[in-house]
């Protein structure tokens, strides 16, 4: 199927399947894959290993000085998409829990969305790209022409990510990723900047009892639907 360049928003709340399912559209129609999610977490790494978040709280004076010093960008390659904070690879680093537990009060600060929305805008040039995130078809790409909004049950959700960090050979705890997941989507969903809204034009997908292959079969249809492509 051929797919015009077009920029598709794929948002949603956590452990939806969102990265994963992005990434087979950007495998499948040969489109560029950006995870915003690890932008913010590359931003809570930094601001960790920075010595900026101090007990409960974020220093936001000093992350907001520090932060035109710190260089995120993404390698495409073989093996998928990494993030690289200069020459230092940080995929595995911003996955942890302890990222998981900051990232969401870091996404909150609105000079953090501006600095990372300005860096999506950039690495997007060119359009043919799929994004997910949580305000992509709401905020960063407003104009997208295909938006996907994904839900899924939140137990079936919490069981993905933990069988997701046990296959990284991380330490984990079912009822702790619930509890990380819970609290994320509350915050994500009632921060003042940009929070974390199904767009009225976006499709939704609830992948609670779907395969990867249903869900590719599922958008197939819908492109198919709404750009008038035969096969
Ligand atoms: O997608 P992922 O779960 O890795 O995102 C981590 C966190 O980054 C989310 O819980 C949310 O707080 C923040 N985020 C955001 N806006 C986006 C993408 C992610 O606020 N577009």
């Amino acid at each position: 199927m051929t797919v015009p360049d077009i920029i598709i928003a794929v948002d949603g709340y956590s452990s939806t399947g969102k990265s994963t399912f992005a990434k087979l559209v950007a495998k499948e129609f040969a489109f560029l894959y950006l995870d915003s999610g690890a932008m913010y977490r590359g931003v809570t790494l930094f601001a960790m290993e920075k010595g900026l978040i101090k007990g409960e709280s974020i220093d936001e004076p000093a992350l907001k000085a520090a932060l035109p010093e710190l260089e995120l960008h993404f390698k495409h390659g073989e093996e998928g998409t990494s993030l690289w904070w200069a020459d230092r690879c940080i995929e595995k680093e911003i996955r942890t829990m302890e990222v998981s537990g900051w990232v969401s009060p870091v996404s909150a600060i609105a000079f953090v969305r501006a600095w990372v929305d300005e860096r999506l805008h950039a690495f997007s040039e060119g359009g043919r790209v799929v994004m997910d995130g949580r305000d992509i078809g709401t905020t960063v790409f407003p104009n997208a022409e295909l938006k996907i909004f994904m839900t899924a049950d939140p137990a079936v959700r919490a069981q993905r990510r933990y069988d997701e960090l046990i296959a990284k050979g991380q330490k984990a705890n079912l009822e702790e990723v619930a509890k990380n997941l819970s609290e994320r989507d509350y915050i994500d969903s009632h921060r003042e900047t940009s929070p974390l809204r199904q767009a009225p034009d976006a499709y939704v997908m609830d992948n609670s009892d779907m395969t990867l292959h249903e869900e590719t079969v599922w958008l197939r249809g819908l492109i198919q639907g709404k750009f008038g492509i035969l096969e």
